[in-house]
């Protein structure tokens, strides 16, 4: 894909992972080794779609990520390294604040390992069409929603239901005046960046298709799970 834009990553780094019932928070585990961001950071790396990196983790981690994945693994696209906020859409914010002259912003879970080279051009594709672009999976499984009492209340049509990942990817103006909007308005109940764009800026949000591999590492299983697909990416690569 030949691509002219300006592209910056932002990659969140700096939930606490209540859920992993660990001391080291979820991003910071090892994985083959590594510390489990370091494949997210790779990924961006070595995309040529990517010009540069803001990496958003908490205050106490900053000087470790520095000497990490800029000293020890060499990501020079990393531009900052800022700290993040009490939620993840606080996280978002600091990072889009620390953008320096860009037009695209991939917005990326570091808990997120497996992101590959051919998603990032996915995503940009869907972003350059509307603005706003989220990348996901049609579901395997039925999902129904539920009522008050715990009892089902609707099952939506299977074939139109996605599970959505990370990266999003917004044109840069269009999600940081969303932000700006939606902050001053209150955030309840947002879980994702393209609710804020949908929400504040009216904007029609494209899919594009991820992978059943982008699993977002979140409870301990998904570690043992992490490990699997790693080893399994390995013999495909030969
Ligand atoms: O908590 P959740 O699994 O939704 O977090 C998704 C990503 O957002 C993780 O990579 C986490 O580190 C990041 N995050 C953040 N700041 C927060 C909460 C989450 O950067 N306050």
């Amino acid at each position: 894909m030949m691509n002219d834009k300006k592209c910056t990553a932002i990659v969140l780094a700096a939930g606490q992972g209540k859920r992993m019932q660990s001391k080291v928070q979820k991003q910071f585990l090892e994985l083959g080794g590594k510390p489990v961001l370091y494949y997210a950071l790779d990924c961006f790396q070595r995309s040529p779609l990517i010009r540069d990196i803001v990496l958003v983790t908490s205050e106490d981690m900053t000087g470790y990520c520095e000497q990490i994945f800029i000293g020890k693994y060499g990501f020079d696209k990393i531009r900052r390294i800022v700290p993040g906020g009490k939620e993840r859409y606080d996280s978002v914010y600091c990072g889009l604040l620390a953008c320096e002259d860009t037009e695209y912003v991939f917005i990326h879970d570091g808990a997120r390992p497996f992101i590959t080279g051919e998603i990032l051009e996915r995503g940009l594709e869907g972003a350059m069409e509307t603005g706003a672009c989220v990348v996901g999976m049609p579901s395997k499984d039925t999902v129904k929603l539920s009522d008050e009492e715990g009892c089902v209340k609707e099952t939506p049509d299977r074939q139109k239901v996605w599970i959505v990942q990370t990266p999003q990817v917004f044109s840069y103006p269009l999600i940081r005046s969303a932000y700006e909007k939606l902050q001053a308005s209150g955030m309840d109940g947002i879980t994702d960046d393209a609710m804020v764009a949908e929400k504040a800026a009216g904007c029609r949000v494209r899919f594009a298709e991820g992978s059943y591999s982008n699993i977002k590492i979140t409870t301990p299983e998904d570690l043992a799970v992490a490990e699997a697909l790693l080893a399994w990416n390995r013999t495909r690569e030969g």
